[in-house]
């Protein structure tokens, strides 16, 4: 522990943490530290932890980086909080994200945008940008993050880190800050997946507080890491073939290609040709959803209470209007203007036949193939400030991530290493659901 909070305050800069948690921290480390000495230490003993800021933990402040939520204490603890410090980790702080983990950056956070560690001019990606920053400048061991459209997947590829997006309904979403609830996972951030498999095989499984949760059995998928087979995997061509596709990033998933023939596992280039869909319907159902999440924030039940408003009316607005920020605000117009009368069924309804159709079509991919490959990220990491003028081109980026939040399938996102300029590089592997099994043992072999 004191190791990590050394490299907190030489990290400082970054911006990565919104706080640190030094009283519980400490307190649980002893105890964690009892627990080794008596021999009955849990399976994460000792594993110093982030949380991203939109996970709720029992006393302590949970603020989405949103001025709306700051100085907000959580009443209770979210499963995955519990079932982290059950099995003895140990939760250092809560990491910056954009707010209400609504952007692709880290640069819509009420507490400023987090740095890229390997370049101080670049972004963090986002929204679970604290979360990558914090692993990859080694101020805890592991983070979580919440994966929405790629939340968690994005971040991890800047930041040269392993980020799992599970199954949608692996893991208990009670006590998570909702955007889009049909979108929204736990993932994890990590530099080796052991640890990743054996974060998911605690998190994982059923819970009596989220009927989303499915009733599978989690396997101890951290003793199934070194079961290696041949893989079938799909490369979904019109990805690799993409005019937004970096070519340096597509030269290294090429070259990556080429070893996993080389290792003897079976690529096969196949058309998919739903690709300009995704970005539409991704953003009309989450906005969709995001409208409706956010509508609790009035002001009354929760969140920032505006002084001098003198009617009902109008504390609801002055209150939604200085506690969000501006993007918070445009997916929140967007979301009511979707489900408003007159345009439910041309945007919102025709968006979930296109998500129905998406589903299937993966569906149908994983009756002949095990894995299917594609970018993380059209780009690596950009420059704080280059996306922020122009949230389509920000939109758009999050192309090759929201097709397995689309599809609920369980996806990873696995370094590469370095281009020349020092930027870490990334592909992501999709399995069928609940597949993480197989997608946790291929990724260690892959590494
Ligand atoms: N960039 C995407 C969005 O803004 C993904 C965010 C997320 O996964 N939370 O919706």
């Amino acid at each position: 522990l004191t190791y990590y909070l050394e490299q907190i305050k030489k990290n400082e800069h970054l911006n990565a943490f919104n706080e640190v948690f030094f009283y519980s921290a400490a307190a649980q480390a002893e105890k964690v530290q009892q627990k080794i000495d008596a021999g009955t230490a849990g399976k994460l003993a000792g594993m110093v932890i982030g949380i991203k800021d939109n996970i709720c933990y029992l006393d302590h402040e949970v603020t989405a980086s949103s001025k709306m939520l700051e100085g907000f204490v959580s009443p209770y603890s979210s499963t995955v909080v519990k079932r982290l410090l059950e099995e003895d980790a140990v939760i250092i702080g809560r990491l910056n994200c954009d707010e209400f983990a609504m952007g692709g950056s880290n640069e819509t956070s009420y507490f400023g945008h987090v740095k890229n560690a390997a370049d101080h001019s670049l972004v963090a990606g986002g929204s679970s940008g604290g979360s990558a920053v914090a692993v990859q400048a080694d101020m805890c061991l592991s983070s979580l993050g919440t994966d929405t459209g790629g939340s968690v997947r994005q971040p991890a590829a800047f930041c040269g880190q392993i980020g799992l997006k599970p199954t949608y309904g692996r893991i208990s979403r009670y006590g998570i800050i909702a955007y889009a609830s049909s979108f929204d996972q736990v993932g994890t951030i990590t530099s080796s997946v052991t640890d990743t498999a054996l974060l998911l095989e605690v998190l994982a499984g059923a819970d009596e507080n989220d009927s989303t949760v499915s009733p599978l059995a989690v396997p101890e998928y951290s003793k199934h890491l070194h079961q290696h087979k041949k893989q079938k995997i799909a490369v979904l061509k019109e990805t690799i073939d993409s005019d937004a596709l970096d070519p340096k990033v597509k030269a290294a998933i090429l070259t990556s290609i080429k070893d996993l023939e080389d290792k003897g596992h079976t690529i096969e280039y196949v058309s998919f040709d739903m690709l300009d869909y995704l970005v539409p319907a991704y953003y009309i159902l989450t906005a969709a959803e995001a409208s409706s999440n956010l509508s609790r924030y009035d002001g009354v039940h929760y969140g920032h209470r505006n002084t001098d408003a003198t009617s009902l009316t109008e504390l609801y607005k002055k209150s939604r209007a200085e506690g969000f920020g501006e993007e918070v605000k445009r997916r929140i117009l967007l979301g009511t203007f979707v489900l408003s009368a007159g345009y439910y069924d041309a945007y919102y309804q025709k968006a979930q036949k296109v998500r129905r159709l998406i589903r299937e079509r993966m569906d149908v991919l994983f009756e002949d193939f095990d894995l299917v490959l594609s970018p993380v990220a059209p780009t690596t990491a950009f420059k704080i400030g280059d996306n922020m003028q122009n949230p389509l081109v920000m939109y758009m980026a999050d192309i090759f991530t929201v097709l397995p939040s689309l599809s609920g399938n369980p996806a990873i996102a696995l370094p590469l290493g370095n281009n020349e300029d020092g930027l870490p590089l990334s592909i992501q592997f999709i399995a069928k659901h609940f597949d993480e099994d197989k997608l946790l043992a291929f990724s260690e072999e892959f590494l």
